[in-house]
């Protein structure tokens, strides 16, 4: 018999979930998730995707997917460690330490999952870790699984930074101490100043980690923010994820050879959960070759991103701190920012609403994510939708 307790627990939290317009309500595309997408027969101006370089449905990528799938079968049927190390699982990390100039790198199941893996296969209770306060999810988690101590530091507050790191070295407490920031924040499209941080961390010998989700295929001409700001031998783990830019899915850790060998014999994932699909890393193995061979599409989406960008400015928005193509709208009221979402929506575009306890209370927004699959059209159609919509609902 089904639990009584279980369900009067999920009674009572889903009902206060939906009560406070905080349940999340799922939106199942009819189409591919590229410039332009279809809910429930409406097609919509898509800008709320993360395919930045418009990889997922680049017909090169699936060729290469199917090929792979034809020669290997859809699974890759083992652990790595077992049998199910495949010569493109080797040749995909390869390619990821080419394009990331490291010495090595390795492949996990996805993003999240490598945060999971990384932190907690170095850190452990005797050692600390200082997190910016806006950290995405998979790192709170993959901090908590290390059970190192964690001190969060004010958002790219490279005081707050320097005088935490003080402290916890003075302290004598710690075995170990590492910095971990996002390269791209993914709510305001800000960058980590990670010049800053490497200098802390070498006065201090932190262990640098920088989770480039979402700066990689987008800054650095697409090797991503430690590229970006020339730091590729000061900062020890490199992360990333293949669902982004790359358009399908995986993440990774690319860092020094010692680093990765030590990942490989002590990461979870990497020993207990089934290798990637051959087709996925197929199709990751040419999307990298696509970016190392030419910036094209990095550059469509830099020129799409800022021209979103200063026509949202010019009509009233604001648009936060963003220094990347990603660009919020910040509206402030959480009611207000659901509504204005909603209007878009009616009006032909997706652009959801991110609020509370996802960003700070009073700071909702809706967030644009243009790409370089974007037309021109579907942009100036974009924003005109914008003019209307943020007039009729006063939001500029
Ligand atoms: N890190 C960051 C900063 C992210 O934004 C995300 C995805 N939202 C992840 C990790 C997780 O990546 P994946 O979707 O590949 O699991």
């Amino acid at each position: 018999m089904a639990s009584k307790i279980l369900s009067e627990f999920l009674n009572e939290h889903l009902t206060e979930l939906k009560n406070k317009g905080l349940y999340n309500v799922i939106d199942p595309l009819e189409s591919s998730n590229g410039p332009m997408i279809k809910i429930a027969g409406k097609e919509l101006i898509n800008l709320s995707s993360n395919n930045y370089l418009g990889l997922a449905t680049d017909p090169r990528l699936k060729e290469a997917a199917m090929q792979a799938t034809r020669t290997y079968g859809v699974g890759a049927g083992a652990v790595r460690t077992i049998n199910g190390t495949l010569h493109i699982h080797v040749m995909l990390e390869d390619k990821i330490a080419e394009f990331k100039h490291t010495e090595a790198a390795i492949a996990y199941q996805s993003g999240f999952n490598c945060n999971m893996a990384a932190i907690s296969a170095v850190m452990d209770e005797q050692d600390a870790i200082l997190s910016d306060e806006w950290n995405h999810a998979s790192i709170i988690d993959g901090c908590r699984l290390s059970k190192a101590k964690i001190i969060r530091y004010k958002h790219s507050d490279m005081d707050d930074l320097r005088t935490q790191a003080k402290q916890a070295k003075d302290s004598g407490f710690y075995k170990k101490i590492m910095v971990i920031t996002d390269g791209v924040f993914s709510m305001d499209g800000d960058i980590a100043k990670l010049p800053e941080i490497a200098k802390i961390a070498e006065e201090f010998d932190l262990i640098t980690y920088v989770d480039d989700a979402h700066g990689s295929g987008v800054l650095g001409k697409g090797a991503g923010t430690v590229k970006h700001f020339g730091l590729s031998d000061d900062i020890d783990f490199q992360i990333g994820t293949l669902s982004k830019a790359i358009g399908v899915v995986g993440g990774y850790v690319a860092g020094k050879k010692d680093v990765i060998d030590w990942l490989k014999v002590r990461s979870r994932p990497f020993l207990f959960s089934t290798a990637l699909p051959p087709g996925d890393v197929a199709a990751c193995i040419k999307a990298f070759e696509i970016m190392i061979s030419s910036t094209e599409l990095h550059d469509r989406l830099w020129r799409n991103g800022d021209y979103l960008k200063k026509g949202l400015k010019d009509l009233g928005y604001n648009i936060g701190q963003s220094q990347t193509p990603i660009t919020p709208c910040i509206i402030g009221d959480e009611m207000q920012t659901q509504e204005f979402s909603k209007r878009l929506y009616q009006e032909g575009v997706y652009a959801k609403a991110i609020v509370f306890p996802t960003v700070p209370k009073g700071t909702g927004r809706v967030r644009n994510m243009p790409t370089a699959a974007h037309s021109r059209e579907m942009l100036d159609q974009a924003l005109a939708v914008y003019e209307k919509a943020g007039r009729e609902l006063s939001v500029i």
